[in-house]
């Protein structure tokens, strides 16, 4: 039955671990080691742990399960592995996976650490990494080869909104057994369609979206039964990237509610991108959901809403830029995102401020460049403070 329920019904109840107490919340099991009612109990849960029977907080713990089991079945995985961070997760899916010869091939346009981890960590462990343009097919098809191990990508890319065609990347992957790796974040786990199109691993950084209010880091890889017991789990267990059980919860909470919020905030970020557009000191507004995108048609196929992030481009460049995030009331200058309070970024001096000049031209990172993250507040307030700040451009 649980089976059949719809994504915001499984958000508040599926993977329910209730005590003996029978308490409503989901318990904090805040402990790193579990009682054995004998030696025998013991050495038979380390040949082999069942599903509700724990070792060692680093392996697996009833709070950070059921999270995991949320998280599976809202995105359509038979399993999930919590993190510490969400680059514990992305780390963890590689390198779980990766040897030395191995052949990955992975989109340019990505978060900065998970370029560190593919340009700087996997190459000197002797994996071969070849950078494309992730929106050109071409690009992919002469890259992926009979070596390619695993191909990587942001579905929608950080700062620039460009969305990757997964059915076709994953077509082309497939043809060589590549898995296939997607960084989900600014999809969210509400409106990704990312398994039904072909993804094999699934991987966020929870403190965005499923955190949601700003408070804890978190990181999930869902995937196979396969794939997240025998190679990731295996990896991570002995490495220590454990989530914590107190964040667990925290993220168990936050799946509560966060179909409400992220729809609510998308419905917003796209009514303001709307309202920007045509603004003459903006010479860019990007959201995957405006006719302009030069995505739209594929975004819309691949989501059903556009996301909660827009970035736009003044045309002033960075002098306009500053002024504009100076004279911001109510929006907040932060580097994260994802949150109920709207963020704004200056990618070119922040999160890309170590990438050369040529790699932020060819990723359109200007620096009029800013990238705003829609929180929960009133819309038209939202849209008023931007406005007002505009002004004093
Ligand atoms: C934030 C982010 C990460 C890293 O997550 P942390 O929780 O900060 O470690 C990775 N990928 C994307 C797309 C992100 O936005």
């Amino acid at each position: 039955m649980s089976q059949n329920w719809k994504t915001r019904t499984k958000l508040v109840h599926t993977g329910a671990r209730r005590s003996q107490y029978g308490e409503m919340s989901e318990a904090i099991f805040l402990t790193q080691g579990f009682v054995y009612e004998t030696a025998e109990q013991a050495e038979a849960r380390f040949v082999e742990a069942g599903p509700d029977e724990f070792i060692y907080a680093r392996y697996g713990n009833p709070t950070v399960a059921m999270f995991e089991d949320r998280m599976a079945a809202i995105e359509g995985t038979e399993d999930a592995f919590a993190t510490a961070s969400g680059m514990a997760a992305v780390n963890g899916a590689l390198m779980s996976m990766l040897k030395a010869g191995d052949h990955v091939v992975s989109a340019r346009a990505l978060f900065g650490s998970c370029l560190y981890i593919l340009e700087e960590i996997l190459a000197r462990f002797g994996v071969e990494i070849t950078l494309v343009d992730g929106t050109d097919l071409d690009q992919w098809r002469a890259a992926v080869r009979p070596g390619t191990r695993a191909v990587f990508f942001e579905s929608v890319s950080n700062p620039t909104l460009e969305v990757i065609d997964i059915r076709a990347v994953a077509e082309i992957a497939h043809t060589v057994g590549a898995l296939v790796v997607v960084d989900n974040v600014f999809a969210t786990p509400i409106y990704s369609r990312a398994v039904e199109l072909g993804a094999d691993v699934v991987v966020y950084s929870t403190t965005k979206h499923i955190d949601g209010q700003g408070r804890c880091l978190g990181g999930v890889v869902c995937g196979s039964k396969e794939f997240i017991r025998k190679t990731l789990e295996t990896y991570l267990k002995h490495t220590g990237a454990a989530m914590s059980p107190f964040n667990a919860w925290v993220m168990l909470k936050g799946l509560e509610t966060l179909d409400l919020r992220v729809r609510a905030q998308a419905e917003s970020a796209e009514t303001i991108a709307r309202a920007l557009e045509g603004d003459a000191r903006i010479a860019r507004v990007l959201h995957p959901f405006l006719d302009s995108h030069p995505q739209a048609a594929l975004a819309r196929g691949m989501m059903d809403k556009g996301g909660t992030v827009l970035s736009i481009d003044l045309a002033g460049g960075k002098e306009a830029a500053f002024r504009f995030l100076n004279a911001l009331e109510i929006f907040k200058i932060t580097n994260n995102l994802g949150d109920s309070k709207s963020l704004v970024t200056h990618p070119a001096t922040t999160t890309h401020q170590r990438l050369p000049d040529d790699q932020k031209a060819l990723l359109g990172i200007t620096p009029g460049l800013i990238r705003i993250s829609i929180g929960l507040e009133d819309t038209d307030d939202l849209l008023a403070d931007l406005r007002q700040a505009l002004d004093k451009v």
